[in-house]
């Protein structure tokens, strides 16, 4: 049986520029949309600020040359001036894309290469990794640009680098003046064909494989980004409520989660963002009690930090009204002892479910209701689901029994970009999104997410694909045959590889603290083996070479039981 959110209602048929600043033109409320957490008195920009500086963006782009859907990758942790870029290089028709600042050279080289992407914004700090990328993908030097913390841009200290490389100019020669910025129009999109275009590329590795560009459209930001509004304003004092909202955002914004929350969602709510350069958990707990934060959005290992850290009670956080988890799983326990931190009955701590390949969220709870279980809460508005046993779908299970969620909805992704074989795998002639999560709905209609069927491994809410693991690994003189699963330590989810040596006497502790070690340098902090190295005689594989994670993960789960 298909289940469908209680709630639809059409999604405007607008750009993403006109959904979140009506228009090039339109006199928009005068409020702060970013705001920096370490100078919030100087560093901050206004909702028009913002448009206009992603209006300069675009204009400064078109005229360099940008084509349309043109890939433009910014390599950067988060500053007052991330959104500018995400909205401006979609102003000037561009695709945007954004990297883990964490990635090292090999990381980055792969993404600029598999997008295809046409000039570099990269963070200052990031530009040893940024200018060895580009070299490896081919960019010139007169393609990249420097991205400050936003303090340069703010105090006009721009300018441009020497390196090794060449020239690198700062990121503001994008910018066009303020009078060029004013008058450039974004085109009017209307049409589905043009409503339908890429905007952005986030990388996923979805159910399979190593990390893909998920294209995602005007379309699918606004309908999910409208649905959550729409949940929202389900609160009988929606309005009250949204003049008083002040966010926090240390989430990272190349990521579906913030992106959709903090660049898009807030700004168009008109709620501010206090943003904070990068996660700091003392620092943050500083900025709730400063800033007087009334929403928390947070992933399960800050939610688990907040609950059991004692420093937690130090401050003085009656400012909290909402707390939110998403992008990894969530027990109802620790969500029991982080409310405890607030006066009983005021804060119900609630997770919702999505995934990159459908914008972000898929499931929401309803503003009335409460949290009292592991559940993700109900379909959010326009979005239909089914739990199929099989892998075409054509066998449904019951009402309260598992299966593998299948998702359509105007937030599904248009597809991977240039790969048309895993978009064949992952959605359906028909539409519907094959998400490799085991899901099961109670007679109300909620959701509780209970394992995954896809290879996917996250690490504090980061996407750690164990095929690009294994493809390593394979390079070490040590190693034969290599399969990596994701397994449980204290609690949070972390890579594990069973390795078939070379030759037996290479199965030792010292060999396996060798290719921990190795490993480690080739990849992203989340990434690396901290949840070991196990021999093993041979790989469970089916008669077609696949390998069989559920035995490994059944084999992991014994060794923990006996440990
Ligand atoms: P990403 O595309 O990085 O957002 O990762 C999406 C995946 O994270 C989902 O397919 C799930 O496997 C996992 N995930 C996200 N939210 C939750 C949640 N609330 N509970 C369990 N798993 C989740």
């Amino acid at each position: 049986m298909v289940l469908k959110s209680r709630y639809s209602f059409p999604t405007p048929q607008v750009s993403l520029p006109s959904f979140v600043f009506e228009s090039p033109t339109a006199q928009l409320p005068d409020c702060k949309a970013f705001i920096s957490a370490t100078e919030p008195e100087k560093h901050f920009l206004t909702l028009s600020d913002y448009r206009l500086y992603a209006q300069r963006l675009a204009s400064g782009l078109l005229r360099l040359g940008l084509q349309p859907g043109d890939r433009v990758l910014l390599f950067s942790g988060n500053t007052l001036f991330f959104p500018t870029v995400v909205l401006g290089v979609i102003m000037a028709g561009g695709i945007f894309t954004g990297a883990n600042p964490t990635y090292v050279t090999r990381e980055l080289a792969y993404q600029l290469k598999d997008s295809g992407a046409r000039y570099l914004i990269c963070s200052e700090a990031n530009l040893e990794t940024g200018l060895a990328a580009a070299k490896e993908a081919g960019l010139g030097p007169d393609r990249i640009f420097i991205f400050d913390d936003g303090v340069a841009t703010f105090e006009g200290k721009t300018t441009n680098t020497q390196t090794p490389a060449g020239s690198i100019r700062h990121w503001t020669a994008l910018l066009d003046s303020p009078e060029q910025g004013k008058a450039y129009a974004w085109p009017d999109l209307k049409t589905d064909e043009e409503l339908d275009r890429v905007i952005a590329l986030n990388y996923s590795s979805g159910t399979t494989g190593v990390a893909k560009g998920v294209m995602i459209t005007h379309r699918n930001y606004v309908a999910n980004c409208s649905q959550m509004i729409y949940m929202s304003s389900q609160h009988p004092n929606y309005e009250a409520q949204r003049a008083r909202q002040r966010l926090l955002c240390f989430l990272p914004m190349y990521h579906a989660m913030a992106q959709i929350i903090f660049v898009v969602n807030s700004p168009k709510q008109r709620v501010p963002v206090y943003m904070m350069p990068k996660f700091d958990f003392l620092e943050m707990l500083q900025c709730v009690q400063r800033f007087r934060i009334t929403d928390l959005t947070l992933v399960p290992p800050v939610v688990v930090a907040m609950a059991k850290h004692p420093a937690t009670r130090k401050f003085d956080l009656s400012s909290v009204e909402r707390v939110a988890s998403g992008a990894a799983p969530l027990g109802r326990e620790v969500c029991a002892e982080l409310e405890k931190l607030w006066p009983e009955g005021k804060v119900n701590v609630k997770q919702g479910w999505g995934m990159t390949e459908a914008t972000c969220a898929v499931t929401l709870f309803h503003p009335n209701a409460l949290s009292l279980s592991f559940s993700v809460g109900e379909l959010a508005p326009n979005c239909e689901a089914q739990i199929v046993l099989d892998d075409e779908g054509k066998v449904e299970a019951k009402q309260g029994e598992r299966g593998e969620i299948w998702v359509k909805a105007p937030n599904v992704m248009k597809g991977y970009w240039n790969k048309p074989a895993a978009t064949k795998e992952t959605l359906t002639t028909d539409g519907w999104l094959k998400t490799g999560d085991v899901a099961y709905v109670d007679k109300e209609n909620n959701f509780f997410i209970v394992d995954r069927k896809k290879e996917l491994i996250k690490v504090k809410g980061f996407q750690v694909a164990p095929a690009e693991l294994e493809a390593l690994l394979l390079d070490h003189p040590d190693v034969q045959d290599v399969a990596v699963i994701g397994v449980l330590n204290d609690g949070e989810e972390v890579p594990r590889a069973y390795i078939v040596p070379q030759s037996q006497e290479k199965a030792t502790p010292a060999v396996a603290e060798d290719i921990k070690k190795w490993l480690a340098e080739k990849v992203s902090r989340a990434k690396r083996l901290d949840g070991g190295v196990h021999f093993i005689d041979a790989i469970p594989k089916n008669p077609s070479g696949k390998i069989l994670r559920k035995v490994l993960r059944e084999k992991a789960a014994l060794e923990a039981t006996k440990a």
